[in-house]
């Protein structure tokens, strides 16, 4: 077999972003008759999602003639890894690089008898939170069902974690918390979570798959009509005046609205509210004690997230005592508030932290 040239290879479509009906669409292009399309579309989620394989040739169970066509049309190429860091807590960060040269991080997050996998669903973010590091990034792009997806099948590539090993599975949890904005790139993202679902693929429950958002309330319907998925909400202001700065998409949907798409979200789930904590800025026991009332009707849980200090940030994370102090007022009221514990802080865990850091190396280099 020869290896495809490097231009077919940029012009082969990339499978993993392919959910179900894309998949049965795309084999009918490929001349599959219709009374098999259903048969070989299982059998391809199951090949590649379900037991990663990354060559057609694999897919034993499929005609040798329709491998050959899946492979002249279609690739199972992951995202290359630039930097893998890993730190004593066992937190593993990647940095990927994109087929056009872009790179997102993706951070595996294993404790507690869970493995965390938090994904990237944007390059870059509009959302400017004053505290995060990622909004001191422009945009660049959206990222496609295929590079979202691509960052699970990485990861379960290099923690050797295929659903159908059949060992007990290390990541057992999905977030979308890493670069970017979810429900900004809605289309791509739910396509991404069809993949996650299917039962027969990666077949992760609805209840292990987490997105989050800043707020973005026409989106967060949807989510809940359509996927269903559990929904993360970064608060981190009890009130619309400090939202509004720390959060600039408050002025476009500000709290009341924000509440209220939460209260709408099906299934009585739990929501999880997440809220960095900053040293003087949102951090007194008042502002605990009306974060309490705004959550005082909803299935709600608090992440207390420590500010992870980032250079030329402006915020300092408040000593153990004033956490203890807020946890405690939420706690009282029977809001559960655990208090993440910072991962990986030797390995700049922090959301953006280790791209940007890629990009200052590279320009002492060029410099030097
Ligand atoms: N845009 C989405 C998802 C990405 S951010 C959202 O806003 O939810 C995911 C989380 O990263 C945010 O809730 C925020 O709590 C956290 N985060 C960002 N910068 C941080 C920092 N410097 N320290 C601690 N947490 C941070």
């Amino acid at each position: 077999m020869n290896a495809p040239a490097p231009a077919a290879e940029a012009a082969r479509v990339p499978l993993p972003g392919l959910d179900r009906a894309a998949l049965a669409a795309a084999l009918e292009e490929l001349g599959v008759p219709g009374r098999q399309r259903r048969m070989r579309t299982s059998q391809i989620v199951r090949g590649v999602f379900h037991r990663g394989v990354r060559d057609f040739a694999a897919l034993t169970d499929l005609p040798a003639a329709l491998r050959a066509r899946l492979a002249a049309r279609f690739t199972l190429a992951r995202p290359a890894p630039m930097t893998a860091r890993h730190a004593a807590d066992g937190t593993v960060k990647w940095l990927l690089r994109l087929a056009d040269g872009r790179e997102i991080e993706t951070v595996f997050i294993p404790g507690g008898g869970r493995g965390t996998l938090c994904i990237s669903s944007q390059v870059g973010c509009t959302l400017s939170c004053a505290f995060c590091h990622t909004g001191t990034m422009p945009l660049v792009r959206n990222l496609s069902a295929a590079e979202i997806v691509g960052q699970v099948l990485f990861a379960l590539d290099e923690l050797a974690d295929w659903p159908r090993s059949g060992r007990p599975r290390r990541v057992t949890n999905v977030v979308f918390m890493g670069m970017g904005e979810p429900l900004f790139n809605y289309e791509a993202v739910a396509t991404a979570l069809r993949i996650l679902l299917d039962p027969e693929g990666l077949g992760f429950s609805r209840r292990k798959v987490t997105v989050s958002t800043a707020g973005v309330v026409p989106a967060i319907d949807r989510l809940g009509r359509e996927l269903g998925v559990r929904l993360a909400v970064s608060l981190h202001a009890p009130d619309d005046a400090r939202r509004d700065r720390l959060v600039p998409l408050n002025r476009k949907w500000p709290l009341a609205e924000l509440m209220a798409a939460c209260r709408r979200y099906p299934g009585g789930r739990m929501i999880t509210f997440e809220y960095v904590l900053l040293e003087g800025v949102n951090d007194a026991p008042a502002d605990a004690r009306a974060l309490r009332t705004l959550l005082a009707d909803l299935p709600a849980k608090v992440n207390l997230i420590p500010f992870n200090p980032w250079p030329g940030s402006g915020f300092r994370c408040p000593d153990e005592a004033r956490i203890r102090r807020f946890r405690r007022i939420l706690e009282e009221a029977g809001i559960e508030a655990p208090v993440r514990t910072p991962r990986g802080r030797d390995i700049l865990a922090a959301c953006g932290q280790l791209r940007t850091a890629a990009e200052r190396a590279r320009r002492r280099r060029r410099a030097a």
